[in-house]
């Protein structure tokens, strides 16, 4: 099967703000990026802060053009497809965004919100157009629909709001849907049904689903039969299948987050255990030489500074590290020590 959407060496640079006196300088938000995105797939993009991947999202969707390199919808790179095809891109990928108060209209019902774009893009008539806009609220399980049609973004909970936003998305008929992360900012009790929410559109309609989170649970979760991507400073560290990559991780940066996050068993959580990784705010100064990760990594070596490690083939998974050969096996409590 050929990909609803391929980005092949993608590069994006963003201008940084210059100060009055200062020389305009570049960061590179995105480095090499090469990534297929197959129909009724879930791919999964973990990376902290800053790693990239709301603007990867950016990318894929078409908002950010990328500053070189290429990105292909259904095989036509896209800034040459014509006005059609341009069309279909942009109905095909939909995006789901974190903050759903920003993302709807303060002022309009959700009649509006989601009937207005069913009739513009002629998906439905003016007369059909509230048993339409049901219909979806049926899909997101904002039932009964009569109870949503007239109401307002500031008369739901964050979980109704972003099931509106989920609404609004698969109204456009897509084949991909881009969660960036659509349930960090609800109440925690109603997550679960979000995620499964977009199982369900994955499994039952065949919707591929790029979830993008910094949290490794909900991407377990979420991406239990996908694949998943681990992005550090713009890259991609390790790529696979998400099962095996997690339960066998390559890369010590995807270590050293499997290693922080806590782990549900007493008598493991009393181990002291040491991360030995330094924050983002300690690599400020900009973009390392060699690996990118080679400020934080405890098991850096002179080849490391100098060096860029390319994707190579390790156990289950692609990764980019020079050493991987040498670590010890991956194991909870040592992850983060250094050899
Ligand atoms: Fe660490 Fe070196 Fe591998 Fe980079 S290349 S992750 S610095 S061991």
């Amino acid at each position: 099967t050929a990909p609803i959407v391929e980005l092949s060496h993608v590069e994006v640079n963003f201008k940084k703000k210059a100060g009055l006196f200062k020389k305009a300088d570049y960061v590179n938000a995105l480095h090499d990026i090469n990534l297929s995105i197959y129909p009724g797939e879930v791919v999964v993009l973990v990376g902290e802060s800053g790693s990239g991947k709301t603007t990867m999202a950016n990318v894929i969707a078409g908002i950010v053009q990328p500053t070189s390199g290429k990105v292909f919808f259904k095989g036509t790179q896209v800034p040459k497809m014509n006005q059609e095809q341009r069309e279909e891109y942009r109905s095909r990928i939909q995006m789901v965004q974190q903050d759903s108060y920003a993302s709807l209209n303060p002022m309009r019902r959700m009649i509006k919100t989601l009937g207005d774009p069913l009739v513009i893009k002629k998906y439905s008539d003016k007369k059909n157009v509230e048993e339409k806009v049901s219909h979806f609220l049926n899909t997101v399980e904002l039932t009964p629909p009569e109870n949503f049609l007239q109401k307002y973004p500031h008369q739901l909970s964050g979980g109704q709001r972003q099931r509106m936003l989920i609404a609004r998305a698969i109204s456009m008929n897509p084949e991909l849907l881009l969660a960036d992360e659509p349930v960090s900012m609800i109440d925690v009790s109603l997550r679960v049904s979000v995620l499964n929410l977009l199982a369900i559109l994955n499994q039952r309609d065949n919707i591929a689903i790029t979830y993008i989170t910094h949290d490794l649970a909900t991407a377990r979760y979420v991406g239990q039969n996908g694949r998943i991507a681990v992005m550090y400073l713009g890259q991609i560290v390790e790529t696979g299948n998400l099962q095996e990559v997690l339960s066998n991780p390559q890369h010590p940066y995807l270590r050293a987050l499997l290693a922080a996050v806590p782990i549900p068993d007493p008598r493991v959580a009393r181990q002291p255990r040491e991360t030995n990784i330094k924050t983002m705010e300690e690599i400020e100064e900009g973009i390392p030489h060699g690996c990118r990760f080679h400020n934080r990594c405890p098991y850096c070596k002179e080849i490391c500074k100098e060096k860029k490690p390319v994707m190579e083939k390790h156990g289950f998974s692609m990764a980019a590290c020079h050493r991987i050969a040498e670590l010890p096996p991956f194991s909870l409590y040592q992850a983060s020590r250094k050899e």
